[in-house]
């Protein structure tokens, strides 16, 4: 059990000392943290679940799974279930359920999702959670920022209505983080993505999705109804739909440069072409180099360019590096800016590779202030072959 017992006092300390960690690392820290206390996930193995899934199982195979059968899941679902426990070796997934004689006495027919979701969300989900909750202190759910409006401004740590933590380890994550993660790792996707089921539920209550559409649109289609039917809102428990969110706004540019000396907005002087504008505009001094480009293609330009700014997709994506290495072999000795996913462990990477800059998103120099990158920046300090050569 925790020490302290004041929730929002827990919370408030675990955001303050967790607030610059990456993904992996709040959830490492949550499973150990006293102040967390007993801690478990609840999964839906459903279209995104697999990642928080896929860093238990990195991080502790013994880290208590909620699974929530409502008796209403897809077959495919019952089995992905079965196939990704096996697969990342997870040791305690425990299957929660309503209690029979509530079903009996409320639902035996099972048809009660025909006339009221409500009820049976809360008879087949929330209470069944309600109940397997009770044991723990907190548990890890896969809320992130970008979902909506109301989750624009959501920590890692929350406090549930005072009765326990919710810990969110992918709240800053974007869907390209979601996607890049499951690739990287070759994580197995639910059969019924490929099927047009980018969001999965129950059976009855789950529809396809038609391109184009909102990814939530085929849960309970046609109905008034977008969650499961139990929220806290300040503290206090709301039952059925949340207001509808206003749009997002669009999403910020990227544009803080770092470099050895600090943190600084991008200026926007450079005037970026791409390698196909090149060729007609002779005035062109920049230009943007995809990650997947051969830099052979600047050959014949290399000498009037001032700056490259090559692209970094993802964040394992690490074929930025060798683009640069090749780029200063080639005689390039213009400034090179890495753009994008990366992250502040990889600068003293990105140096050695011959970039001069890096240019990350607001969002990312929020979450990896200057303190992080700046033990990086020494990064010729650390160089074994810098001090071999005497330069360092
Ligand atoms: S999603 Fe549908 S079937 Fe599943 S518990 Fe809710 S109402 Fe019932």
């Amino acid at each position: 059990m925790p020490h302290e017992t004041n929730i929002d006092a827990r919370v408030a300390h675990l955001n303050q000392r967790y607030a610059n960690h990456g993904a992996l690392d709040v959830l490492g820290r949550a499973l150990k943290d006293d102040q967390v206390g007993r801690i478990a996930l609840v999964s839906s193995f459903g279209a995104e679940s697999v990642v928080l899934l896929h860093m238990i199982s990195v991080l502790d195979v013994s880290t208590p799974v909620l699974f929530i059968d409502t008796q209403m899941l897809f077959e495919e679902t019952v089995k992905y279930q079965q196939d990704v426990s096996s697969q990342l070796g997870l040791t305690d997934v425990r299957t929660i359920r309503a209690r029979p004689d509530a079903v009996a006495a409320h639902d035996p027919e099972g048809l009660l999702h025909q006339t009221n979701t409500d009820a049976c969300c809360d008879l087949r989900k929330t209470e069944p959670l309600e109940r397997a909750l009770g044991n723990f202190d907190a548990w890890i759910t896969g809320r992130k920022r970008f979902q909506s409006n109301s989750r624009a401004t959501l920590e890692f740590f929350e406090n549930e209505g005072n009765k326990r933590i919710k810990v969110n380890p992918l709240a800053h994550w974007t869907p390209q983080d979601v996607q890049d993660y499951m690739i990287n790792n070759r994580l197995p996707r639910h059969p019924l993505i490929s099927k047009g089921y980018p969001s999965i539920g129950c059976a009855p209550c789950t529809s396809k999705v038609a391109p184009g559409e909102d990814p939530r649109s085929g849960r309970w289609r046609d109905q008034d109804k977008e969650e499961c039917g139990i929220h806290f809102v300040n503290g206090k428990i709301v039952r059925g739909p949340l207001p509808k969110d206003p749009p997002m706004e669009e999403v910020k540019p990227m544009n803080t440069i770092v470099t050895d000396n600090g943190f600084a907005p991008d200026t926007g002087a450079d005037d970026f072409v791409t390698v196909e504008e090149l060729e007609t505009s002779n005035a062109a001094r920049a230009v943007d180099l995809p990650s997947d480009a051969d830099p052979m293609v600047l050959q014949e330009v290399l000498e009037r360019l001032e700056t490259i700014r090559v692209d970094f997709p993802t964040f394992a994506d690490g074929r930025g590096f060798t683009l640069a290495r090749r780029l200063r072999l080639m005689g390039f000795t213009g400034k090179l800016r890495a753009r994008g996913h990366v992250l502040a462990d990889q600068y003293a990477m990105a140096r050695r590779s011959g970039f001069d800059e890096v240019e990350i998103s607001p969002e990312l120099a929020e979450r990896q202030p200057w303190d992080q990158w700046k033990v990086r920046a020494e990064w010729g300090a650390h160089d074994y072959q810098s001090r071999v050569r005497g330069t360092a």
